[in-house]
């Protein structure tokens, strides 16, 4: 099989995997562009609509609730679950670590990978740097986690802790990218290089970053650190309060 025909094959079961998940989920109609079809991991939609036999010419939006959207992420978290493209993470964790928060939520926090807390316990941000995160969003922002979502770049343990690698990142693409579609919200916030790296597709450093409004598919991005090193660097917390301040006060939020 040529490289054209074996990615033709990959995209075809991709886009029947997806079209039949969705269709579990009670959803008949996909509008041209739906990120269940659109993602730039897998192949352009027009294929991917061609190979599925998927053939709606009229845009037909999905209505999104906070039900549908739980459902949705419900079908992404067990592919997730089920994930084997990373074969050393896949190998090495105890558990995938998806998300968690409002699905209806107005802001993400957008983080790295799984530490060993989260390997553990299956949730984002549940140790020392989580501790500080939930801080941030109760003490500073006056929110609840629960008003929020949190998710990870890798949904997978990178072994001791090491950066995620681009290819590892990049299998992981889709499903943040479906994640975040999804829960559609107005805000993100990139907490560290590799969140802001990956999902503005830049390698500026996050010292320039920050202070910025930027944009990722019509929703506004703030980046700031990540809690882990700010907990390995006090003295950056007062730029961190610097950036939540400017994503409250984007957010109509009152600022203290
Ligand atoms: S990190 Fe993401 S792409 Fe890699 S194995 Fe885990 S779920 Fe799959």
């Amino acid at each position: 099989m040529s490289g054209v025909d074996v990615s033709v094959e990959r995209a075809r079961r991709i886009a029947v995997q997806r079209l039949e998940s969705l269709s579990r989920a009670g959803v008949t109609q996909l509008r041209r562009g739906h990120p269940a079809i659109d993602s730039p991991a897998t192949a352009k939609p027009q294929e991917v609509a061609a190979v599925a036999g998927a053939q709606h010419e009229t845009p037909t939006p999905m209505t999104k609730t906070p039900s549908n959207k739980q459902s949705a992420l419900s079908i992404i978290q067990q592919e997730v679950a089920a994930c084997i493209r990373c074969q050393e993470l896949a190998d090495s964790r105890t558990q995938t670590v998806f998300g968690v928060g409002n699905p209806d939520a107005r802001l993400c926090f957008f983080g790295e990978a799984p530490g060993a807390d989260e390997d553990r316990q299956g949730e984002p941000f549940v140790g020392r740097a989580g501790k500080l995160l939930t801080d941030i969003i109760k003490k500073g922002m006056g929110l609840e986690r629960s008003d929020i979502y949190i998710l990870n770049v890798l949904k997978c343990r990178p072994p001791g802790n090491r950066n995620p690698s681009p290819d590892e990142a990049g299998n992981c693409r889709e499903y943040f990218e479906r994640q975040i579609e999804t829960i559609d919200p107005e805000f993100i916030c990139c907490l560290g290089s590799i969140a802001a790296h990956t999902l503005l597709e830049t390698n500026i450093a996050v010292g320039k970053l920050r202070g910025k409004i930027h944009d990722y598919r019509g929703r506004k991005v703030v980046v700031t650190y990540h809690p882990a090193y700010l907990l390995r660097n006090p003295s950056a917390k007062k730029h961190t309060w610097d950036d939540i301040q400017i994503l409250m006060r984007e957010m109509g939020l009152p600022v203290p």
